[in-house]
């Protein structure tokens, strides 16, 4: 059955659109295509009421829904404007090729968030694309972004995957599917940078009083807003990338119309969380220069903010030569503010609580150690904090490095540290650092045998399975404990796809 996109009834969301109410240059409006026979494949009901959804209304309507092919009352589809760098290069017009913003509702906590179907078809940004999405993706997207979500690191949220029914044409021919997705908002540095690209000064500062007023609002009153609203994007982006090398996370397409003015991490299309430690690894497979790497990610950050705030310069003084220098006070803070958080949370993860000048060489000569011994990165941290008794659970740790005398070296050393750290009980400590030390991420070879079981087999009970496994990802799960493990030689994804 398909139903005529205006033939709504449904009202399980309240929307209420502030992003449809800007100029008529920030988007173009664009009803959702039509799937052949929309089935829903999940539905994050907790999320749904977080958002103050009408869950029932959304379990029975819910595939017509999120297919695209009911546009439920009080939304007003559109797909926004935006420019990007992509890899270096400057594409003054992306905009949602293959998404739709059906509009905003203000969530339980007052927040307000955008739904977004991603693969509902053509608009006016497609170019050659075809606007649609493949099932593995979808699978894929909904996984990361939850688990993300568990492991505390700010990013955009799946509220429900549905299949289409209908084939996407790739190098092979793939089932399609829709992914709705939940984001405190859609709006990219590659927004701003949409307008800046223009000469539209005036489309750069309604966008900047939009984001500050949604995002922002604390800032209104200062004395430069917009020169503030440009540090408080840096911090956010600081603390967020900190957050990513903490977890061991490669976002891989961190282009500017990837890059979220409200500080959430977006788009995981070939994101992949290490296993064995290596700053440099990198898993895309468009990514063949290192652009996006592991330990390029804090770089890459500022060179994306610098082009951020080549947008906003016109907003920040008259006088071009005041502008410039404001922003490169800004944009020059930028490194150490990911210093502090990146330390900071280092601190965490290795147990300490108290500040020396020697724990940064420290934490340094860890990462040296699981680097030259092919140490599992999120076991390596998981089995220091069962080490923390001397005796219990170091044999354990230093099991993850292949050959271990560097390792117990530096056990050594860090016991020593432990000691002048003090005010903490042994239990207390081991507890701090499993906080903040997951025993589960989603890890890419579980993530792929999902996939391929809903692909091939039509069999989504893996991705079920890892679902629930991520949504707890710091408590022991013995029975999940399998999903701890690391790849087996066989088992081992060597590079991850673009969900183009
Ligand atoms: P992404 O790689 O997801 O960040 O997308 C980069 C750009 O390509 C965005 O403007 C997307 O909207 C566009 N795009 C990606 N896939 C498709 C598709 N299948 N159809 C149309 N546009 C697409
Ligand atoms: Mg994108």
């Amino acid at each position: 059955m398909t139903l005529a996109s205006n033939a709504s009834t449904s009202r399980p969301f309240s929307f209420d659109n502030s992003y449809a109410r800007l100029p008529q240059q920030f988007f173009t409006r664009q009803d959702p295509s039509q799937a052949a026979e929309p089935w829903l494949i999940k539905l994050n009901e907790l999320l749904a009421e977080e958002l103050g959804l009408d869950v029932e209304a959304l379990k029975r309507d819910g595939a017509a829904i999120f297919s695209g092919n009911l546009v439920p009352e009080g939304a007003d589809p559109l797909a926004m404007a935006y420019a990007g760098h992509q890899f270096g290069s400057f594409v003054p017009l992306l905009g949602d090729g293959r998404a739709i913003l059906l509009g905003e509702v203000i969530d339980r906590n007052g927040q307000r968030r955008d739904i977004q179907l991603k693969g509902a078809g053509q608009t006016a940004y497609s170019r050659r694309g075809d606007g649609r999405a493949a099932l593995g993706p979808v699978l894929r997207e909904y996984i990361v972004s939850e688990a993300m979500y568990a492991l505390g690191i700010p990013a955009t949220r799946a509220l429900a995957a549905v299949s289409t029914g209908q084939p996407v044409y790739r190098e092979n021919i793939l089932p399609g599917a829709v992914f709705t997705r939940v984001a405190a908002s859609h709006i990219r540095v590659g927004t701003f940078q949409f307008f800046a690209a223009r000469g539209d000064t005036d489309g750069v500062r309604a966008l900047a009083d939009y984001v500050i007023d949604r995002h922002y609002p604390e800032l209104k009153d200062r004395d430069n807003p917009y020169l503030a609203l440009y540090e408080a994007v840096c911090e956010r982006q600081a603390a967020l990338i900190a957050r990513w090398l903490h977890i061991g996370f490669i976002h891989g397409v961190m282009n500017t119309d990837n890059m979220t003015i409200s500080g959430e991490t977006i788009d995981f299309g070939p994101c992949a969380f290490i296993d064995e430690y290596h700053p440099g690894t990198v898993f895309s497979s468009i990514d063949q220069g290192g652009r996006y790497a592991y330990a390029n990610q804090p770089g890459i950050g500022q060179w994306n903010l610098a082009r951020l705030g080549e947008t906003l310069l016109p907003l920040f003084d008259t006088d071009a030569e005041k502008a410039l220098e404001l922003a490169n006070t800004v944009i020059q803070q930028y490194g150490e503010r990911f210093q502090i958080h990146w330390l900071r949370g280092m601190r965490e993860k290795i147990g300490l609580a108290t500040v020396e000048d020697g724990d940064l060489e420290l934490i340094q000569s860890l990462l040296a150690a699981m680097q030259a011994q092919q140490a599992d990165f999120t076991l390596t941290f998981r089995r220091l904090s069962d080490a923390v008794t001397p005796g219990d659970g170091e044999a354990l740790f230093l099991s993850t490095f292949r050959e271990p005398d560097g390792a117990r070296e530096w056990l050594g050393r860090w016991c020593d540290r432990l000691t002048r750290d003090e005010g903490r009980t042994e239990a207390d400590r081991r507890a701090a650092m499993r906080a903040v030390n997951p025993a589960f991420i989603p890890r890419n070879h579980r993530i792929e045998q999902a996939i391929s079981a809903a692909v091939e087999e039509a069999d989504f009970s893996l991705f079920e399975a890892l679902l629930a496994v991520l949504a707890k990802p710091y408590e022991d799960q013995p029975a999940f404990a399998a999903y701890m493990e690391p790849p087996k030689p066989e088992e081992r994804v060597l590079q991850t796809f673009c969900g183009t």
